[in-house]
């Protein structure tokens, strides 16, 4: 069988994170932290170095880096860079075109400002705004659910304009996919109940109520601009309750006609839901699945597993690469590196399978890879 070579083709990352300017870890576990997405500290104390993507780590930047396949030397050799040396080393070798990045985390004082990461990397950088972080701030600031709608709505009157590329949402984390239409009294009585948490401030936005009556006004206003709109799917951290993150959760959003201006992006393969999101992608127009190699944090033969689920069943200009990755730059780069190759093989399996021909597979893959983020977000 013959892989597609996909290595000189520039990824667009189409959701990813920024990248922590202190890179500077007194201890390896401290450095482990940004592989496991568990938040228990015996993980990258005792485990973290025991899974498949970790020893894949070691070794592909120990070849990089031109040191030993070994954690200790591997850490001593990135410790030696700073954090802009690492990431623009890392970057260019990624060979990134754009970052579409999600500024909702890490705290931006954190991590280096959207454009300077663009410098740092030699690509464009652009960001996406976090629509439950911008709730938050509003909510601290209206004293009525009518007032609050219309302040979002207006918040929201235009996105592009403001610089954005695109809308998040970390419902998944918070209430759940199960996005519905409440009655005006119970969405009234959670704004009251989110105040009364709040008090003066802002607080987490747990309500499920509330939030799914804000997303509302929020799909009006992306449907109207034809904003994409990236939904958290499936694997996250422990804070994230896996069953109600199923993607199918999002049938009444992605049925509604006059949302249908809005593209819905399903981040993260929605892992394990895999084939849910494929299926999405497949029956409706709106829907597209992220296919992120960075996080979920997996083998090769995972990888590889959820790519041919993708591509088995949605349309392969339905499919978006990303690595989701975050913090360390390691994350962005690596997943580069093996979602070219692990889309290179699954491609290469479906020449084999005379499903495609040879320029079919390498125009599918050029457009998983850029074309199609580069003409969602229109880049
Ligand atoms: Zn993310």
């Amino acid at each position: 069988m013959e892989v597609i070579d996909l290595t000189q083709v520039p990824a667009v990352d189409n959701h990813c994170h920024g990248v922590t300017q202190d890179q500077a870890f007194e201890y390896v576990t401290g450095w482990r932290r940004a592989f496991t997405e568990s938040a228990d500290p015996s993980m990258p104390r005792d485990h973290v170095t025991t899974t498949s993507f970790y020893r894949r780590l070691i070794r592909t930047l120990a070849d990089f880096l031109g040191c030993e396949p070994e954690e200790e030397a591997v850490f001593a050799a990135r410790t030696e860079k700073n954090g802009r040396e690492l990431t623009h080393e890392l970057l260019l070798a990624a060979n990134v075109e754009a970052l579409l990045l999600d500024t909702g985390f890490p705290p931006p004082e954190e991590v280096f400002p959207v454009p300077e990461l663009g410098q740092i990397g030699d690509c464009r950088a652009e960001p996406m705004l976090r629509l439950e972080v911008l709730m938050e701030d509003l909510l601290a600031e209206y004293d009525s659910l009518e007032e609050m709608r219309e302040a979002l709505a207006a918040a929201l009157d235009d996105v592009r304009g403001q610089g954005y590329v695109a809308l998040k949402s970390i419902a998944a984390y918070r209430t759940g996919l199960d996005i519905r239409e409440w009655p005006r009294e119970e969405a009234e009585e959670s704004f009251h109940e989110y105040r009364r948490t709040a008090g003066a401030g802002s607080a987490r936005l747990v309500h499920k109520p509330l939030l799914d009556t804000l997303l509302h006004v929020t799909f009006a206003q992306a449907s109207r601009q034809e904003i994409p709109v990236q939904f958290h799917v499936g694997y996250g951290d422990a804070d994230t309750d896996l069953l109600l993150g199923n993607p199918l959760y999002l049938r009444p959003v992605l049925q509604r006609p006059d949302y249908r201006g809005m593209p819905v992006v399903l981040l993260h393969e929605c892992y394990p839901y895999t084939r849910q999101g494929g299926y999405l992608a497949a029956v409706y127009e709106n829907a597209y699945l992220d296919l992120s190699y960075g996080i979920p944090l997996l083998g090769y033969g995972e990888m590889l597993s959820f790519t041919r689920a993708a591509l088995g069943v949605a349309p392969s200009s339905k499919l978006m690469y990303s690595s989701d990755g975050i913090g360390a730059p390691e994350l962005h780069w690596m997943s580069a590196i093996d979602g070219r190759r692990v889309l290179g093989e699954a491609l290469g399996e479906m020449v084999a399978h005379g499903e495609l021909d040879l320029p079919e597979a390498e125009a599918a893959g050029e457009s998983v890879l850029r074309g199609n983020a580069t003409r969602l977000y229109r880049l």
